[in-house]
């Protein structure tokens, strides 16, 4: 893992985006900001997954209406306080002057510079923009897309390159442009007075090697922090593998201060999963630490059993459970490794290597379970009762390990 790029370290509400703070999950409603209860619900819903900023929608005057009213109602019903940010496009400059309430329950906003007009009237509303973000003490992102990039912009770099000496590919020029719009509006909001440590530059793209490439430029070219994602990733496995290794190329570089997933859920599919991807793409590259980890072997012909399987999964299900109660009341207990492992080739090694793991007995071995606890053999367990068992081993251990905070 190299060493954390570094970066000046932007407030967001209550959360601090870069500057050395630990890597920020985000995630966006897709409910209809208008209906304040549902999207207040659902913000609500992605914050207990583990998403530390929520992105909505401000697309026009409804939702703009209804802001200030999502915000206390996730203070006022829900009990979250997490920092909401408002996604605008096109008319971002009108709502926020019209609607200060909303610009004010905000705690970020987001700025397209593809999306804020064309010719003098983009200055004017990119500026109108900057102007609410410095009357209300708010930190912007600049968040520019590869599909809304500026086409002026574009075509002058295009022409540009076709005139060149040695030109470069269509592919080179477009990610320049996309590098160059964040950078210059960055710069043009720094000029409008906003302090430069109250912007987060982004550029997605929906292509891993664009986004590599782009995000490699701007972190050379500039000290913000970065917001990190692979836009339009897409659905199911396929959207969760794009995205992790896109987003994992990039942290393992140093590169990347808050992140989020850009899945397209299954029609009914829970939001939250977008979060859940992103805490575990940050735990599987040890840069933080959300919940106990299970190393579970992926069986094979010496498991002809499902039995741990379903240990796993019950195991999994336990800590996901407990750990509500345990994040409040157990500091540390996140760290936990726990092991459940198939069969004796490879289950007595890890399961030494976790704070607790058994080693189940695959087929014709003796049906009997050794439990390590500390890189020790502990015991021995048999019998119908054995996965009940282990979870009471697994409490004990986390009662001892990870002592209840005292309350002041
Ligand atoms: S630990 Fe045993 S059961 Fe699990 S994958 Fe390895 S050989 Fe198969």
């Amino acid at each position: 893992m190299s060493e954390r790029r570094a970066t000046r370290a932007c407030r967001v509400g209550d959360v601090t985006v870069g500057g050395g703070a630990p890597v920020v999950v985000q995630s966006m409603t897709n409910t209809d900001t208008a209906d304040a209860a549902a999207t207040a619900a659902q913000v609500a819903r992605l914050a207990e997954a583990g998403s530390e900023i929520v992105r909505i929608t401000v697309n026009n005057r409804a939702a703009a209406a209804r802001v200030a009213e999502i915000r206390d109602r996730l203070r006022d019903e829900h009990g979250v306080a997490v920092p909401l940010v408002g996604d605008f496009h096109y008319n971002g400059h009108t709502l926020l002057a019209e609607f200060p309430d909303a610009a004010e329950a905000l705690d970020k906003y987001r700025i397209n510079p593809g999306n804020v007009g064309r010719g003098a009237r983009h200055d004017a509303n990119f500026a109108s923009i900057v102007q609410a973000a410095i009357d209300h003490g708010k930190p912007v992102r600049i968040g520019v897309n590869a599909g809304s990039l500026d086409p002026e912009l574009l075509d002058g770099l295009m022409e540009a390159n076709a005139r060149a000496a040695a030109p470069v590919s269509a592919q080179d020029v477009l990610r320049e442009a996309l590098v160059r719009s964040a950078l210059t509006s960055a710069e043009a909001a720094e000029e409008l007075g906003l302090p430069g440590d109250a912007i987060i530059v982004s550029c997605k793209v929906s292509r891993l090697p664009d986004m590599v490439a782009v995000y490699r430029a701007l972190a050379d070219r500039c000290d913000h922090p970065l917001h990190l994602g692979l836009t339009e990733a897409g659905m199911g496995t396929k959207g969760i593998v794009a995205t992790t290794a896109a987003l994992s190329i990039l942290l393992e570089a140093g590169i990347g201060d808050t992140i989020r997933a850009s899945l397209t859920p299954e029609p009914g599919a829970d939001r939250a999963q977008e979060v859940r991807v992103c805490l575990d793409v940050l735990q599987a590259l040890g840069l933080r630490s959300f919940r106990p980890d299970v190393t579970a072997c992926p069986g094979c012909g010496r498991t002809t059993s499902t039995f741990f399987q379903e240990l796993a999964q019950r195991i999994e299900g336990h800590l996901e459970a407990r750990m509500a109660v345990w994040k409040r009341e157990r500091p540390g207990v996140a760290d936990l490794k726990v092991a459940v492992m198939g069969c004796i080739v490879n289950g007595p090694g890890e399961s030494r290597a976790a704070d607790i793991g058994i080693s189940l007995p695959g087929t014709g071995e003796s049906p009997r379970a050794p439990v390590y606890i500390d890189g020790e053999k502990a015991t021995t367990l048999e019998g119908a009762g054995l996965a009940d068992e282990f979870i009471a081993l697994v409490e004990r251990y986390v009662e001892d390990r990870f002592p209840a905070a005292t309350r002041a």
